[in-house]
């Protein structure tokens, strides 16, 4: 037996594991969400990598979790026969280094938003969980396909070090929680046998427990005897919710398989479930989340949906399934017609993902005119979530610009909050006007307080207000809609006469008089400004600054400089 080696957790991981300890007291139970969702991974990763490699999968038994509880040692125990992990895995994964998603976690919670322990797996730290309830975690692992010898016992007290040394061990990784004076209630059957069925049903492998009661006559149970044990119960649904046909789902069941795999705590706001025959058959199951992952715009971020072919996972941030402007989705995409020994590199130029990825973009594109048609309250939660990322779909997508472009809302000079679809605005646009008009600035407020909507207000002419950063690049891909132009309000050829007289009255303007100024202007402004006219746009503000015919925006241009252009 080798010796103990000693090594410190990063600065990061301590911070984590200090607020775990002292501050998450909300939701506790939801370690052993983590441990099992950890447990569940490692079984796929095997299932996974046994494709290429049958011998990884010799002994050990049929896949599947344990969970056992001793009350009386006040210990819980999580054994999976999935991958385990090497000492360097190990090290890596729950050591030293410091997890992207760490100085995440801690600024919500520090930020004090939130002292809830259900976000954590979000950020990729739930392992750390496990000192919410435990003072002491004893993790034994060993790599599938090294020799048994060849195992690793990893121990913390959750302060600023853990231990490390080389033991024997069977395939897979058990995890003993010695638990906390206060937390002694989760070394109890019942209770976990709960807290499984609300966090971890949908898990597709068997979570089993004991079926009689815990036995604590032996102390802490052997990681070995996993056929040996007479009667287990399996405590969880272990199966594909999505292969079950959808008249039999209830929506509670849904909605506790979203949240099991997204790590939300609301229901989504809405779901897809459809079984696609034809050419390539898959089954998508696919969610709009109620509320905003933490990573929405990062570019590291994981993907939302998890790849399976027939039932077997097969990676979870499969970036080519789904196009980037719809990252806000979370579901299972489960294909019949990829090989299951599929890599990133095959799924990059197949023509099965290719297919499927266009299929589920058309079906999220009509379940969300399903619900601004049919919820306009929902959709309002919608837009104001994921509206900006939408967005990006009418630069990126140009097969679908078009039903994009229909499910855009904006602001207006009609209407303070971002309501007004082009649908909408067509249909009220006045007799003779041609254009769709539209500001662009900074914010919604500095496009409405732009002396450039004065001559169309005067006309009674309603103006999109467009204040996001992608708004800019949004006009510039989107020429027309319904057959009308986009026209910038900014732009100096605004052809007002078609647009009727104002309805305000304007000073008569006489040319000549205003000669002698407008040259000084000219003078004084020639490395500035093209030209000075007169105009009749403005009712109230004295000057403003147009673009030229085929000039940037005066707002493009301050985004173009403010990115080094
Ligand atoms: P995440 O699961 O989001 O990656 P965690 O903190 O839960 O974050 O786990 C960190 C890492 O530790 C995992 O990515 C995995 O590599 C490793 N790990 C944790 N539990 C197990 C396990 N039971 N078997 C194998 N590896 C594990
Ligand atoms: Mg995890």
């Amino acid at each position: 037996m080798s010796q103990v080696e000693t090594l410190s957790f990063a600065t990061e991981t301590r911070q984590l594991l200090k607020l775990m300890i002292h501050s998450l007291y909300s939701n506790r139970e939801i370690f052993l969400r983590e441990l099992v969702s950890n447990a569940s991974d490692a079984l796929d990763k095997l299932r996974f990598e046994g494709y290429s490699d049958a011998a990884l999968m010799d002994g050990g038994g049929e896949l599947g979790i344990e969970i056992e509880c001793d009350p009386e040692a006040h210990t819980v125990t999580v054994r999976d026969n999935g991958i385990g992990m090497s000492r360097e895995e190990v090290i890596a994964n729950i050591g030293t280094i410091a997890h992207s998603g760490t100085a995440e976690f801690l600024q919500t919670q520090q930020a004090g938003q939130t002292q809830d322990a259900r976000l954590i797996g979000q950020f990729g730290v739930g392992f750390y969980s496990a000192f919410i309830v435990a003072d002491t975690v004893t993790l034994t692992t060993r790599r599938a396909g090294r020799p048994d010898e060849e195992g690793v016992r990893w121990q913390s007290a959750g302060e600023g070090e853990y231990s490390i040394e080389t033991v024997s061990a069977p395939r897979g990784t058990q995890i003993v929680l010695h638990l906390r004076d206060d937390a002694h209630e989760f070394a109890d059957a019942w209770r976990l046998k709960s807290i499984i069925r609300t966090y971890s049903d949908h898990i597709t492998f068997p979570v089993r427990m004991p079926a009689a009661k815990p036995v604590a006559d032996e102390g802490e149970p052997e990681a070995a005897d996993i056929d040996a044990t007479p009667a287990w119960d399996t405590v969880n649904q272990a199966t594909a919710l999505w292969a079950r046909p959808r008249t039999e789902i209830t929506q509670d069941e849904y909605d506790a398989f979203y949240k099991q795999l997204s790590y939300d705590m609301q229901a989504p706001l809405a779901q897809l479930h459809s079984r696609v025959e034809g050419s390539h058959e898959y089954t998508a199951l696919l969610f709009v989340p109620a509320a905003e992952p933490f990573d929405l715009w990062d570019r590291d971020r994981r993907h939302g949906v998890r790849l399976y072919v027939k039932r077997v996972f097969i990676m979870d941030d499969a970036a080519h399934l789904l196009p980037t402007y719809l990252r806000f989705v979370r579901g299972v995409i489960d294909a019949d017609d990829l090989p299951l020994n599929v890599s990133r590199e095959i799924l990059q130029g197949s023509k099965v993902v290719d297919s499927i990825r266009a299929g589920c973009t058309r079906r999220i594109l009509g379940l969300l005119e399903d619900m601004a048609r049919d919820d306009a309250d929902k959709y309002q939660r919608f837009w104001g979530l994921f509206g900006r990322v939408l967005k990006e779909g009418v630069v990126e997508d140009h097969a679908n610009r078009d039903r994009i472009a229909g499910l855009l809302r904006f602001a207006t000079t009609r209407e303070a909050t971002p309501t007004v679809s082009l649908a909408d605005y067509v249909a009220r646009m006045k007799d003779g006007q041609k254009a769709i008009y539209y500001i662009t600035a900074d914010s919604v407020a500095a496009a409405a307080a732009s002396p450039h909507l004065e001559a169309l207000r005067a006309r009674g002419v309603e103006v999109l207000l467009l204040g996001d950063r992608i708004d800019e690049w949004l006009v510039g891909s989107l020429p027309a809609f319904d057959g009308k132009p986009l026209q910038s309000a900014a732009q100096a050829d605004l052809n007002l006469d078609e647009l009727g007289p104002a309805e305000t009255e304007l000073p008569p303007v006489a040319d000549a008089d205003w000669q002698p100024t407008l040259s000084a202007l000219q003078t004084a402004l020639k490395d500035t400004v093209e030209s000075v006219r007169l105009s009749d746009r403005l009712t109230e503000s004295p000057v403003c600054l147009v673009a030229g015919k085929e000039g940037l925006s005066g707002n493009l241009e301050r985004l173009l400089k403010s990115a080094g252009q």
